[in-house]
């Protein structure tokens, strides 16, 4: 069940994956045990 990773990243905000697209900050930094970009969407970035 893998998603596209690289099209993705984690929003520290929602707790989930959240398009790259929608990505409004993010961290680079390794997560899990692949190299998983943190971010905050602009939906988490608007609060
Ligand atoms: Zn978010």
């Amino acid at each position: 069940m893998m998603v596209q990773l690289e099209e993705h990243f984690y929003c520290v905000g929602c707790g989930k994956m959240v398009r790259m697209y929608e990505a409004k900050s993010l961290f680079r930094t390794g997560f899990f045990r692949v190299v998983l970009p943190l971010g905050c969407c602009s939906g988490c970035s608007q609060v």
